[in-house]
């Protein structure tokens, strides 16, 4: 069984050919170092980790899972080696400050790395990538002398770090936390409570872990704005940024979970453990969500990852897998029967995979351009550029979020389908693949909260429409242009077209229907969310086949003509075989709340 093949060829012609990184790159201030030579050694040194180093590990990571016992987390075999290695190739500083010991890039480029990753062992790439989080936080909120004191080892990679918010009774209503921060003679804080569903909380991959601890100060208001941010290491750090005394915080227990079994997800136990706030007091929550939108791409990302993983493993398995004979005649005349991918319906299920992930590739690899404006912004301390950025990629999150981690799943639940019954069967990997895609939709916000996100503070609240209004209107300029261009790449201009009039109209009404009944944004939101996914995704598919048809015109690809071929076949399958789903969620999205809302309470069932 083969285990991962970066898509690289795909991953070249989105960064040079659709997006053009290398003049996104030449414009950046931190991106004379990212030259295409620069970019195709990371894309190829990545591919090199994750195919020999990181994917052999998944499903036996997956088997043995971690272990907990007497207050310690072993991760499984080979999980220590493969993080030396990661941290050995530099790899968590690609995107982080010089001044740290990182190398300063674009962050675009991680995401890159992080996908390829997490398509060969999301498990593992959930250590590193946690870290991602609380070095942001500190970046932006530490004091110099939290920088100095930290983030050298999170760079590196030496140490790692969490975020801790969720406890027992909150993980979305986080106005509900309780830990509790008490202000030591010293001007520490001492912080008690419980967290739990924290990943990397636990583990033994490094020597030090940081935790970013969401807690209330003694005496402070109730509800969100209460909260303060804090760093609580596990072992408290000298000025020198050598690990001491272990802090007073113990791991309880890891769970039990469905699917990504080689991640450590603890319960902290925090009592009394000395914290040192950062930022202002009682400002806890805003800042931990200022980076939210970026943290929100690195789980969109999931939906690709898993798409991807399980697209590869279903397209060999289709390969050579012999049913009957195709309908139309027999293919394979030499075999006893034809192959699968002979079959229409395999071939549905393969392209279905296929489209979501280089769809949904193509839209993170474009979004990740507004991310690299976004750090920029913050790294100048330019905080009108950065509130700029932050509310152009706040439209894109929630979508990319939302849908692509819904679409993973479905993507990662055909490839099981492809298998037939051994699909079921957990040594071929794919139902493995299946579970680990399941928690994206969960975690970072549920696909309800985000479709909340999108609906109620993105579209309606903030921008009143506008940003839909302006996503449209590029799709509207590239559509006009193409109109009446013959075949493929007109009929897809007319249906955008189509399609951006109608989101415009989808939103104007459910925001006159929100005027009058309030619940309205809560009964159309996942509908709204998951259309304006798959209209996003036509547009990035059009984007695809359009610059493939130039190309195979011009002859100046750098691919060959069947892989341009391919992609403007993809993207029709798109735009007749899924696309056409926006169309039911949009009927569903303005449907009367009444049919939700009606029901009493006490009539959901009758025991
Ligand atoms: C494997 C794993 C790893 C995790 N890692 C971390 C981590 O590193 N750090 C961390 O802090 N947390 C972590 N979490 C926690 C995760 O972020 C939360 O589980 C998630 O945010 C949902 O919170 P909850 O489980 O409390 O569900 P609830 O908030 O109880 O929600 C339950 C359901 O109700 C819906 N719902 C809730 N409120 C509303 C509303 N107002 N309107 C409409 N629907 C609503 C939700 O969409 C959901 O479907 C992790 C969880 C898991 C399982």
């Amino acid at each position: 069984m083969m285990d991962y093949k970066a898509p690289l060829r795909d991953m070249r012609f989105l960064i040079n050919e659709v997006l053009d990184y290398p003049s996104h790159y030449a414009a950046l201030p931190n991106g004379a170092d990212a030259t295409p030579d620069m970019v195709e050694a990371i894309l190829e040194g990545a591919a090199t980790l994750c195919e020999e180093v990181l994917a052999p590990l998944n499903l036996s990571g997956d088997r043995e899972g971690c272990r907990f016992e007497n207050g310690e987390v072993s991760t499984p075999t080979g999980f220590r080696e493969a993080y030396r290695q990661f941290v050995d190739g530099g790899w968590q500083g690609l995107s982080f400050p010089e001044a740290y010991g990182g190398q300063g890039l674009p962050a675009s480029i991680s995401a890159i790395k992080s996908e390829m990753m997490g398509t060969a062992n999301w498990s593992f790439a959930m250590y590193p990538g946690l870290s991602v989080g609380c070095i942001n936080t500190i970046v932006q909120f530490g004091s110099d002398e939290q920088k100095d004191m930290y983030l050298p080892s999170l760079v590196s990679g030496e140490w790692t770090g969490t975020m801790c918010l969720t406890e027992p009774q909150c993980g979305t209503d986080l106005g509900q936390i309780q830990t509790r921060a008490e202000l030591a003679d010293d001007g520490t804080y001492r912080v008690t409570g419980t967290k739990i569903f924290i990943s990397a909380g636990e583990h033994d991959l490094t020597d030090n872990i940081i935790h970013i601890v969401l807690a209330r100060v003694t005496g402070a208001p109730a509800g969100t704005r209460g909260i303060s941010l804090f760093i609580v290491p596990k072992f408290l750090v000298s000025a020198a940024g050598v690990p001491g005394k272990r802090n007073d915080l113990a791991c309880g227990s890891i769970e039990h979970k469905m699917g990504i079994r080689a991640s450590a997800t603890a319960v902290l136990n925090f009592d009394g453990a000395t914290a040192f706030m950062m930022g202002e007091e009682n400002k806890g929550l805003e800042a931990m969500f200022t980076f939210m939108n970026t943290a929100r791409i690195g789980t969109a990302i999931q939906g690709v990852c898993h798409a991807e993983a399980s697209f590869q493993r279903a397209l060999q398995y289709a390969s050579e897998r012999r049913s009957m004979r195709a309908l139309s005649g027999k293919k394979d005349p030499d075999f006893k029967a034809d192959a699968l991918i002979w079959h229409p319906d395999v071939r549905r299920m393969l392209l279905t995979q296929k489209a979501i992930a280089e769809g949904g590739r193509a839209m993170i690899y474009s979004v990740a351009k507004i991310a690299d404006f976004l750090v920029n912004a913050v790294l100048d301390g330019d905080v009108s550029r950065q509130k700029e950025e932050d509310s152009c990629l706040g439209f894109y999150t929630p979508i990319l979020k939302g849908f692509l981690t819904e679409m993973g799943l479905e993507a990662a639940n055909l490839g099981m389908q492809v298998y037939g019954g051994h699909g079921y069967i957990h040594e071929h990997g794919m139902e493995q693949i299946a579970r680990d895609a399941r928690i994206a939709t969960l975690y970072e916000g549920t696909t309800g909260i985000q479709a909340l996100d999108l609906l109620g503070r993105k579209v309606l609240l903030a921008t009143k429409g506008k940003c839909v209004r302006d996503f449209t209107l590029t799709m509207m300029k590239f559509s006009r242009g193409r109109l009446l261009q013959p075949g493929a790449i007109g009929k897809m201009a007319r249906s955008l077209l189509k399609r951006s009039v109608e989101w415009n109209i989808l939103t104007g009404r459910i925001m006159l229907r929100a005027t009058k009944d309030r619940e309205a944004v809560g009964s159309a939101s996942v509908d709204y969310l998951m259309y304006s996914g798959f209209v996003m995704m036509a547009y990035f598919w059009a984007l695809q086949a359009d610059k493939a048809s130039e190309l195979l015109r011009s002859g100046a690809g750098r691919e060959s003509d069947e892989f341009y071929r391919a992609k403007i076949q993809t993207a029709q399958f798109y735009f007749e075989r899924l696309l056409p789903r926006a169309g039911s969620h949009y009927t569903s999205a303005i449907a009367p709340t009444s049919s939700v809302l009606d029901m009493d309470k006490s009539h959901f069932a009758f025991g």
